[in-house]
């Protein structure tokens, strides 16, 4: 296995449309690479420690390192590709092209990631994109909102995380912060709660899985009868406790249903202040907290909610023709969607056609 924990061929690389890509995605404990084909179909993957706590510098050589091991085992070679898009839990400085102080590896701030990656594997064309928009382009060029114009997409995890694609483009903003829509206000009340990122009152603070935990021990805690009173233990985690918030919901469990639909609420006020800003076509919500997801019972009902807020609260009309459903690319969201902008850039400069 060399320096990988799980690797996967899914068609021999001969069967791929070129040219070819590779998207890497840093995540929370690994970097998963994948080779990726115009079409943005996965040739193959693999997941590698992403030894982020070694420095970027340490990190980016073991990436480029594992980049090459992966080509190798996909039977291609580094000319074949055309460029990689790398995406990152953080945001890059446009104008210097270095990473902005990410909250958990503080020690990368300031890295020319770019630069470094492309020195490292010979590559000419490297893109950085974070995370949450990388997912959202995934989507919008071979997932849940293939097909249309515009496309945002909610990440509800620990954080929430935001990506806006636009004809084919993602918003990065003028310090790479474009698209941050967790961090909006919907509650400006003195009481509000605290986001993590130390601002009082933002959506995250609401809709995240560590918001949903919170509010479920507070109101389990004051007494109010539920089933969610002998499920949940002090060594749950936060996603053990939405996941469970779910699963009571789904056995009929009021407070736990009364949880969902609250988390529902201000999610749709979020959604309605994004519909008035961008007028998207489409509106996706993914992540570890999805509900059910799809076609499911309490996954329907969590999208209901949603568009009853936006119906009652966006200017008349405008959530009419919107999509609103779940994300459909999962874990792989973001190294698809890493290789799709590295496409696009590779496609701005004419070194491939369309
Ligand atoms: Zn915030």
């Amino acid at each position: 296995m060399g320096t990988m924990v799980e690797e996967k061929i899914y068609f021999p690389v001969s069967d791929a449309a070129k040219p070819l890509f590779v998207g890497m995605n840093f995540g929370g404990t690994y970097l998963k690479i994948g080779i990726i084909d115009s079409e943005g179909r996965t040739v193959s993957f693999f997941v590698t420690p992403h030894h982020g706590e070694l420095g970027p510098d340490a990190a980016t050589k073991h990436a480029a390192q594992a980049l090459k091991e992966a080509l190798e085992k996909t039977g291609t070679t580094l000319s074949s590709i055309v460029a990689a898009g790398y995406s990152f839990p953080g945001a890059l400085d446009p104008k210097t092209e270095q990473i902005h102080r990410p909250p958990n590896f503080p020690d990368w701030a300031g890295y020319p990631i770019v630069a470094k990656l492309s020195e490292y594997t010979g590559l000419k064309t490297v893109t950085f994109s974070n995370n949450a928009n990388a997912a959202a382009y995934a989507e919008y060029w071979v997932g849940a909102s293939k097909g249309t114009q515009s496309s945002c997409l909610l990440l509800l995890d620990t954080g929430i995380g935001c990506g806006i694609i636009v004809e084919g483009r993602e918003i990065r903003g003028a310090n790479g912060f474009g698209g941050e829509f967790g961090h909006m206000v919907v509650d400006p009340s003195p009481g509000a709660r605290w986001c993590g990122c130390l601002r009082q009152g933002h959506l995250e603070a609401y809709c995240s899985s560590l918001a949903v935990a919170r509010r479920t021990k507070e109101l389990v805690e004051v007494g109010h009868p539920t089933s969610l009173k002998d499920k949940i233990t002090p060594q749950d985690e936060l996603f053990d406790i939405a996941r469970k918030v779910y699963e009571e919901a789904d056995n009929g469990d009021n407070l736990a249903t009364h949880i969902i639909l609250d988390t529902a609420r201000f999610l749709g006020l979020g959604i309605v202040t994004l519909l008035h800003t961008i007028d998207p076509e489409c509106v996706l919500i993914g992540g570890e907290m999805m509900f059910g997801g799809k076609g499911s019972k309490i996954g329907d009902m969590f999208l209901a909610q949603i568009r009853e807020v936006i119906e009652h609260r966006a200017i008349r009309g405008l959530g009419q023709h919107l999509k609103l459903d779940f994300a459909a690319l999962g874990p792989f969201a973001s190294m698809i969607g890493a290789a799709g902008l590295a496409r696009e850039e590779a496609a701005m400069f004419s070194v491939v056609e369309g």
